[in-house]
């Protein structure tokens, strides 16, 4: 039973506000399924919300969140593939049309994992496993950046992973077929928390520029 007074009173509030707001289109939502045209991979962090980032209505956004927005790479081997389940409910199940990996500034994913070039526990029993998805994108990028800030090295790092979790998309066959029937697109986007900016990724320069 959920006693927490601060979800009980916040739920109160969703009920008066949002669903009432909302309730005709959760009517629909609910009569006619789900069709949302986005999907977002985004980080667990509680302090990137992607439905309040981009404003985006019920139904609107399929959204999966792991530790630091990882797009693992295309494998078949391995029982509890979550991330990979949500990618092929959206591109296949429901079609939709843009993907976003939307990384974020702070991520504690990244910084645990730059920590643990030199502290192996740094990353505890599941998230250094995890976070070595981004194991040569983290020696490309020390290795790269001599001498670095570490606060501008953990930048660098979450823009890398950013492309590499593209990249890792391309490999999966269902998405492969639709990037050639122009039926998806790709897009990478970083939000600064301290500035409560969006960077959206130009994939051909590589480089992240604030959105007006
Ligand atoms: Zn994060």
């Amino acid at each position: 039973m959920i006693e927490n007074d601060n979800l009980i009173s916040g739920y109160r509030q969703f009920r008066q506000d949002h669903y009432s707001r909302y309730r005709d289109l959760y009517d629909t939502l609910a009569d006619k399924g789900q069709a949302p045209k986005t999907m977002i991979v985004s980080c667990c962090d509680s302090r990137v919300e992607p439905a309040a980032i981009f404003n985006a209505k019920p139904g609107e956004m399929f959204v999966v969140r792991n530790v630091a927005n990882l797009v693992p790479p295309y494998t078949t081997i391995g029982d509890y593939s979550g991330t990979r389940a949500a990618l092929e409910f959206a591109v296949c199940g429901l079609n939709v049309e843009h993907i976003v990996v939307l990384g974020h500034g702070q991520c504690g994913g990244i910084k645990a994992y730059l920590q643990g070039l030199n502290n192996p526990d740094a990353g505890g029993e599941f998230i250094g496993k995890w976070m070595s998805i981004l194991k040569s994108t983290r020696d490309h990028v020390v290795q790269s950046n001599p001498g670095t800030a570490p606060e501008q090295l953990q930048l660098e790092m979450e823009y890398a992973a950013i492309q590499t979790s593209l990249n890792n998309l391309t490999k999966f066959p269902f998405i492969q077929e639709r990037l050639k029937e122009n039926r998806l697109q790709f897009h990478g986007g970083h939000f600064d928390i301290a500035k409560g900016e969006l960077y959206s990724l130009d994939r051909k320069s590589g480089q992240f520029n604030p959105v007006k």
